[in-house]
């Protein structure tokens, strides 16, 4: 399938560059796209690099009804020698199509869509912001394009990724942010859709977002949606704790979505021999740990922010306060060691980053 070749029409009239200082997440984009059509019978084909544009839909097309959805997220760096870097491509093309098969989305050529993505960011290159915390995010995505009002999976598809320069993912920084624990609404649910980045599960988030958003906190921490009890995720990354020297994070289940970011959080702490352990945890049990004066960090991870430490947790009007609203050592060592190695200026022990030109 990777044979197909993938046609090229540049741009005749390129868009100006943004500000680097005025970057903010997810609000320009780049010159190209990369596109991919699927129908029944032809399976995945057309793959193009076209100038970014608007796309044209019937009203009736799926994507604008019952959201059978996916996407992705990564991002692109430039390294000091002006090579351009990926950061565990392959893990985001495989997730993709863990995704698709929840969705009933036809499996995609893992080839073509890596290839997909290395021509669209070198094409694009110039797009890659250098000042410090800036990158070029990346946004694969799939929706269904039939014009059918049915409920079923769609015989139409495209496969689309567009690129945008952003600066930090929170306007704060590295800092430490303030924390809800959300008691009423949940994210998903076992056998749902949570294990996939699927539309709905963001959907859902929405309104549990805006009210902690309204009283002062920048996040919400979800907990498991049947009993309420234990701890999944916060916003849209995963969480870790780092209680009496031990790091520990939710093990996962069907309702959390396996970041990318997280894997290698866990591979670094293992290289570095601090004891890090994957386990169901109780809201409870944390707010315990804390009385007893064991919890020493907790941050949470995502391609967005990387690492983003957690200062508050407030849980039934009941606040702690992590590390005294400061930034701990492990939190600042990852930050720094992950991010180094997606430049290109730490030592890649894992062979994680992956050349573009
Ligand atoms: C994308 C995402 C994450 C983080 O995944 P990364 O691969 O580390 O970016 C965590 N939780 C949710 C719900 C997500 O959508």
């Amino acid at each position: 399938m990777n044979e197909q070749t993938i046609e090229i029409n540049l741009t005749t009239n390129k868009k100006e560059k943004p500000n680097p200082e005025q970057l903010s997440f997810g609000k320009v984009f780049s010159d190209h796209m990369f596109t991919l059509n699927y129908s029944e019978g032809k399976g995945w084909h057309d793959p193009k690099i076209i100038p970014y544009q608007p796309i044209s839909l019937d009203p009736a097309a799926m994507v604008f009804h019952y959201g059978q959805t996916v996407f992705e997220g990564l991002k692109a760096y430039l390294s000091e020698e002006g090579k351009a870097l990926l950061f565990r491509p392959t893990k985001n093309v495989e997730r993709l199509n863990q995704s698709n098969q929840r969705l009933c989305i036809p499996h995609i050529d893992e080839e073509l869509v890596l290839a997909g993505l290395k021509k669209l960011v070198e094409i694009d290159k110039e797009w890659i912001p250098t000042a410090p915390g800036t990158s070029l995010y990346i946004r694969p995505f799939i929706i269904p394009t039939e014009a059918y009002l049915g409920v079923a999976p769609s015989q139409h598809y495209q496969f689309i990724i567009i690129l945008s320069p952003v600066g930090s993912y929170y306007k704060e920084g590295i800092n430490p942010v303030k924390i809800h624990v959300e008691n009423q609404y949940v994210r998903a649910v076992s056998g749902g859709t949570g294990k996939a980045k699927t539309g709905g599960n963001y959907a859902a988030s929405l309104k549990a977002q805006e009210v902690a958003s309204t009283k002062g906190f920048s996040q919400v921490l979800w907990l498991d949606g049947v009993e309420k009890k234990y701890i999944e995720e916060v916003g849209s990354m995963n969480i870790f704790f780092k209680v009496n020297g031990e790091v520990i994070t939710p093990a996962l289940n069907e309702s959390i979505l396996e970041g990318v970011t997280r894997n290698s959080v866990i591979q670094l702490l293992k290289y570095w021999e601090v004891p890090v352990v994957e386990k169901k945890i109780a809201i409870e049990e944390l707010f315990e740990w804390y009385s007893n004066g064991l919890v020493e960090e907790v941050f949470g991870t995502g391609t967005a922010a990387v690492i983003s430490p957690v200062g508050e947790l407030s849980w039934h009007g009941e606040n702690i306060v992590i590390n005294n609203g400061e930034t701990g050592p492990i939190a600042k060592k990852l930050y720094d060691t992950l991010t180094g190695i997606q430049k290109g200026a730490e030592p890649d022990y894992f062979e994680w980053t992956v050349t573009v030109d």
